[in-house]
């Protein structure tokens, strides 16, 4: 099997494997007073540390999540009260669920979020505005710099969803000029089960909990934390970026695709070196992803399925594909893609492009 379909979830990094089973080994609740949970809590603590400086923030400024969605979730109602939210056309359903009436930033045929509108919608009042760092199914690079400087001229606060861009590409709250910054362990090669909030000290202290419980991670969210999972995230956060490498392999996989026949999205834009997405005019996204499961090459359609139903992708119909938007999958490589996969992917797909093409 040749697993192509990293955004979903990267394969486990063997450095976060050795952490977790580690961890696991400890018994000990963080927040007992004896040994045994002053144990926990240092590798609990150890890791915030670590993920911290990674990713640009005060570790008394992270907050561990149960994942992605949640540290989404945290910013939006934590930070949001009494400010209108503004989210980009194509963020991920993590915001777009949880914010129903959110004013919607159009973004441009490449993907990237319109800041002269953004501008203008901040012209009328406070806001949080949610920004993806990187698309899950374009891997589109938002211009985050530029629109943290347009929030900060409003007096607006900045959320990014840095999900696809953590362990793939430097990301930091700092560097970005972001308020508050949400990660993953499962997309950069971590188990799943955890994510954090790295937020500045100023949004740090203005932000409200969504979960109280028993007063965890500094009264910002409570229930006792998944120590090895933790461990096994931090650990994931600290293996080199292959930012060149898998680059030029993602290019070769897409000049071969091109060969037999495909049209990709947004060649144009600064994007993530690990992400295609590659349309075949004609055949249907799901019949694609189907015939390269059956060849065993794993990909996802750019379209979502639900229940049977096929519903075409929110981020490709925002980018003006119109037809194209169904007729377009995602190719996305992991840490531990070498050239024989993308080597087999070519030959898999310049089959199966030609055969679906001429059976449409
Ligand atoms: N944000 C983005 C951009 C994502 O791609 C995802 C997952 O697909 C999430 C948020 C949600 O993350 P998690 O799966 O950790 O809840």
């Amino acid at each position: 099997m040749i697993y192509l379909d990293a955004n979903a979830t990267e394969p486990l990094r063997p450095s976060a494997r050795e952490a977790l089973l580690a961890a696991l080994a400890v018994t000990g609740n963080p927040s007992s007073v004896h040994a045994a949970g002053r144990q926990a809590r240092r590798m609990v603590e150890a890791a915030r540390e670590s993920l911290a400086a990674r990713f640009g923030a005060r570790p008394a400024d992270l907050v561990f999540t149960s994942g992605g969605t949640e540290a989404d979730a945290l910013a939006l109602y934590g930070l949001g009260a009494g400010r209108r939210v503004i989210l980009g056309a194509t963020e991920h359903d993590a915001l777009r669920a949880a914010a129903p009436d959110a004013t919607v930033l159009p973004v441009d045929r490449h993907g990237r979020a319109d800041l002269d509108r953004l501008a203008a919608l901040l012209a009328q009042g406070p806001a949080l505005v949610c920004l993806m760092h990187a698309n899950n199914e374009t891997g589109v690079l938002h211009p985050i710099a530029e629109a943290a400087a347009i929030c900060r001229r409003h007096g607006a606060l900045l959320h990014v969803d840095a999900v696809q861009t953590a362990g793939r590409i430097g990301t930091s709250l700092a560097a970005l000029g972001a308020d508050s910054l949400a990660i993953s362990s499962h997309k950069l090669g971590g188990p799943a089960g955890a994510g954090a909030l790295l937020l500045t000290e100023a949004a740090a202290a203005a932000l409200a909990p969504l979960i109280r419980g028993g007063g965890q991670e500094r009264g910002r969210r409570g229930g006792t934390p998944p120590v090895a999972i933790i461990a096994g995230f931090a650990a994931a956060a600290e293996a080199p970026l292959e930012a060149d490498r898998l680059a030029a392999l993602r290019d070769r996989a897409e000049q071969a695709a091109i060969a037999a026949g495909a049209v990709p999205v947004a060649v144009e834009a600064a994007r993530l070196p690990n992400t295609t997405a590659l349309s075949l005019p004609g055949v249907a996204a799901q019949t694609q992803v189907i015939a390269l499961d059956l060849a065993g090459i794993c990909v996802s359609a750019g379209a979502a399925c639900s229940s049977g139903k096929v519903t075409s992708s929110h981020v490709l119909e925002a980018m003006g594909l119109g037809p194209r938007a169904g007729e377009t999958i995602r190719v996305s490589l992991a840490w531990n893609t070498a050239a024989a996969d993308i080597a087999a992917f070519a030959a898999a797909y310049a089959t199966l492009a030609g055969r679906l093409r001429r059976a449409a």
